[in-house]
């Protein structure tokens, strides 16, 4: 019972205040399965080049990924480089160099066909869409997008959609993808367009969850030493759907509860700021599943009342 994430796989330039990164391992779908391998067996779907480093590929699998779904390409891999503001909650992007990612068409390997969790990282919707019917019967299947295919994509993206049983966005995404600026609203005109379980994350504040019975807010985890946030959105989304995962969690029986959607929200939490507390996803080298423990439970202390 694994799940299934299709996502970049990069190499990043990374400066903040913390300090400067030339090329570090990065991309999407490599924060998404990390942080996924916490919870539940993944096997990832993406495109690298002739200048992958085989200790990056080295690093997937010594977490248990499978990476049969990794074509290896002419050319470069996947760059992008960005510079983050003095209090780290917004990011200039300075470069991003497509090279083989451009070519992307993800094949999914026939092991991979009948798993029943799929995460569709933010890729254009048509390639998210044809993951998606390379599947089975997938139980739970959701994903990310953001601005540039919900302004210039979006025939492509709302058909996409209808597919997807959660989706992940932040709160500007969500204003733009609905139309509507009260959250609240524009929450009931997304989940109308397919998505029952929508998260709508903000950034260092928490996320919002909406769902069948209403919704609830969930605070941020407040980190004193914070060196870089790349990837903690896609941490947020391998921690929420690895948790459900590993809960055996299905939609096709009824809805799930919103306690466990809720339970599923705080682990996106946790292993997004562990991913800031390291420069790219270092901090998964060492982290240890009762690390994310105590910090879920610490979660649980500062929440209760
Ligand atoms: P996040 O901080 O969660 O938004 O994710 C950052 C990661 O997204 C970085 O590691 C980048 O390599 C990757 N990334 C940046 N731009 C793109 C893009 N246009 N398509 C796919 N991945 C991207």
């Amino acid at each position: 019972m694994s799940l299934v994430v299709v996502g970049s796989v990069a190499y990043d330039g990374v400066t903040t205040p913390a300090g400067s990164h030339e090329r570090i391992l990065g991309g999407a779908c490599t924060y998404i399965s990390l942080a996924a391998s916490f919870f539940t067996p993944v096997r990832i779907v993406g495109i690298v080049g002739e200048d992958f480093a085989q200790a990056d590929l080295d690093f997937l699998t010594s977490r248990g990924i499978d990476i049969a779904g990794v074509e290896r390409a002419p050319g470069k891999t996947f760059y992008w480089r960005g510079v983050y503001s003095e209090d780290m909650n917004s990011r200039e992007t300075l470069q991003t160099d497509l090279n083989v990612f451009g070519g992307f068409d993800p094949k999914l390997p026939e092991s991979y066909r009948h798993e029943p969790y799929l995460m569709l990282g933010n890729i254009q919707p048509s390639l998210q869409r044809s993951v998606c019917s390379q599947m089975a019967a997938p139980m739970l299947v959701g994903g990310d997008t953001m601005d540039y295919w919900i302004n210039d994509f979006r025939p492509e993206l709302l058909e996409t959609l209808k597919q997807w049983n959660f989706l992940l966005i932040n709160d500007s995404e969500a204003r733009l993808l609905s139309g509507e600026k009260n959250l609240k609203r524009a929450a009931a005109v997304i989940r109308a367009m397919g998505p029952s379980i929508l998260v709508i994350k903000r950034g260092e504040y928490g996320a919002t969850l909406f769902h069948e019975d209403g919704y609830s807010n969930i605070p941020g985890i407040i980190l004193e030493h914070l060196k870089d946030p790349t990837g903690a959105g896609d941490c947020f989304a391998g921690g929420f759907i690895g948790y459900l995962a590993s809960r055996r969690v299905r939609l096709d029986g009824g809805a799930v509860s919103g306690m466990e959607l809720a339970r599923a929200v705080v682990y996106g939490c946790v292993m997004g700021s562990f991913c800031c507390e390291e420069f790219g996803p270092d901090r998964f080298r060492t982290l240890t599943r009762d690390e994310i423990e105590v910090r879920f439970q610490e979660f649980r202390a500062l929440t209760a009342f």
